[in-house]
């Protein structure tokens, strides 16, 4: 995903677990009581080295290769006691293949789907203080690409899932496990792939999407547990400006570059109309409750049904809450001229939209065409490429409605573990896979299961790092949370 949370800085210090070493542990001999013991030793070993072989396994689109990845997590599975016929590694492309593991219950209850991808975005050796692709414990923190953006939930997935056959759990529904190719870019999305080719595989009542629905602390003190039920929609829009161009020693006002440069000045002092739904109005209601003096009165303000239009205005200085008001277009990259003594005859800029839910992609381009304000700029929209390297239409998801089955057990698991942790609905600015099993119908919740400090956001950037003891909290987060989604009573 192209993770997005709140900017305010201020960093913790945390203590590390003493590790007993996996190999010398014998699984079986595992007796702990479930539900209200942390996690065995075992376990968060086991958890540390599934971590450990993720970061170190380079999935990147470049020059990694996904399929390594996801056939060293089916080994794990099997070697756990998984049947060969419930693991499938499979894909469109030799590099890009994903896990789909299946973990059998009573049948009482339609199954879950848990996701997460394997595939990482690029990271350059030389803008990095450590190698991107080793696997770095140093002071509290776990560096290493993907780290954050997300081989740390790809862990917790995993090691729930043996730790549940492990203890011979038989839940009330059937537990599926996907670990796709593909969601930061690359032709082969691997969930858009499987819903397409092999739904069977997948097909559930809904979906847990680790890859979203952060929860938030500050300064170390945990502040939220965020569902994420809804997430804006990713566009670029071409803005292209055609000129017959000339001898740039006989310039004229008529230039495609500021042609260009007065439409994009024009957009970035435009504002799209303000929009709420369910999910925007409960998370403005639930932080009015956690945040201090004026932005609580503005936080409650907006989560009203119009929201209060100053309110609007002074929330929206806050780029975070800037982006869960409205769709969100900015320019990311320019191209224009040909050579440097010669009047321009093109010149391009890429802008990239976060389209809020509910706003159409054609409506989006005629704004920015009405806003350019320019007969010489022409708007587009850059067609996204599905797996089979063809255009995919652009199209809004609907939010999910917050099922009450989840939002009970995340309450319930959020009691055991983080007592006086609220749970709030959230919807992100960046966009996850969530968005192929939302088309498919299947409602989608972004649930990180682990705790994120907010200013401390690495992902996709360099020294990507996230929180030991963030991590193991959340390998218990996952387990218990899977059990309560799960468990038979
Ligand atoms: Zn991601």
């Amino acid at each position: 995903m192209t993770n997005f949370r709140k900017n305010a800085r201020k960093l913790p210090v945390i203590v590390c677990i003493a590790i007993i070493i996996f190999g010398a542990i014998d699984l079986s001999a595992v007796t702990q009581s479930q539900n209200d013991a942390a996690t065995p030793p075992a376990f968060n070993q086991l958890a540390h080295d599934i971590f450990k072989q993720l970061v170190e396994i380079n999935t990147t689109d470049s020059v990694g290769n996904v399929t390594t990845a996801a056939e060293a997590m089916a080994k794990r599975l099997r070697d756990a006691g998984f049947a060969d016929k419930d693991v499938i590694v499979a894909g469109p492309n030799e590099r890009k293949k994903n896990v789909v593991a299946r973990f059998h219950g009573s049948g009482k209850r339609k199954p879950i789907l848990f996701i997460g991808h394997l595939d990482v975005v690029e990271a350059r050796r030389e803008d990095w203080t450590t190698d991107p692709f080793q696997f770095v414990e140093r002071d509290g923190f776990f560096y290493g690409r993907g780290t954050d953006d997300m081989k740390a939930g790809d862990a917790l997935l995993l090691t729930t899932f043996i730790r549940l056959r492990k203890e011979g759990y038989v839940p009330d529904r059937d537990l599926i496990l996907a670990l796709t190719a593909d969601e930061e870019g690359g032709n082969f999305n691997g969930v858009e792939w499987l819903l397409k080719e092999h739904r069977d595989w997948v097909d559930a009542e809904y979906c847990i999407n680790l890859d979203g629905g952060e929860f938030e602390k500050q300064n170390g003190k945990r502040l939220q547990a965020a569902m994420q039920g809804s997430e804006k929609v990713y566009a670029d829009y071409q803005l292209e400006s055609l000129n017959p161009g000339g001898h740039s020693s006989e310039p004229v006002r008529d230039n495609a570059i500021y042609h260009l440069a007065g439409a994009l000045t024009r957009l970035r002092d435009y504002d799209f109309p303000v929009k709420v739904n369910e999910i925007t109005q409960n998370y403005f209601a639930r932080t009015a409750e956690i945040s201090p003096g004026d932005s609580s009165a503005d936080l409650k303000a907006v989560a009203k049904n119009p929201p209060d239009p100053a309110a609007v205005a002074r929330l929206s200085r806050e780029p975070y809450y800037n982006t869960l008001l409205r769709t969100t277009c900015v320019a990311t990259m320019l191209s224009g001229g040909h050579a440097p003594n010669a009047l321009p005859q093109t010149a391009r800029a890429n802008v990239n939209c976060r389209i809020f839910p509910g706003d159409e992609p054609e409506e989006v381009r005629r704004t920015l065409e009405r806003v350019a304000a320019d007969s010489k700029v022409s708007v587009t929209l850059v067609p996204q490429l599905g797996a089979d390297g063809k255009p995919v239409p652009t199209v809004t998801v609907p939010p999910s409605a917050l099922l009450p089955e989840v939002v009970k057990a995340m309450e319930k698991t959020l009691n055991e573990t983080y007592p006086g942790v609220p749970l709030v609905a959230t919807m992100s600015a960046g966009a996850s896979d969530g968005k192929f099993t939302r088309i498919a119908g299947i409602p989608t919740f972004g649930i990180a299961c682990m705790f994120f400090e907010l200013g401390d956001n690495r992902a996709h950037g360099k020294d990507e790092r996230i929180g030991v003891q963030d991590f193991y909290d959340g390998v218990n987060f996952t387990y218990k949370l899977t059990r309560a989604l799960s468990s038979p009573n």
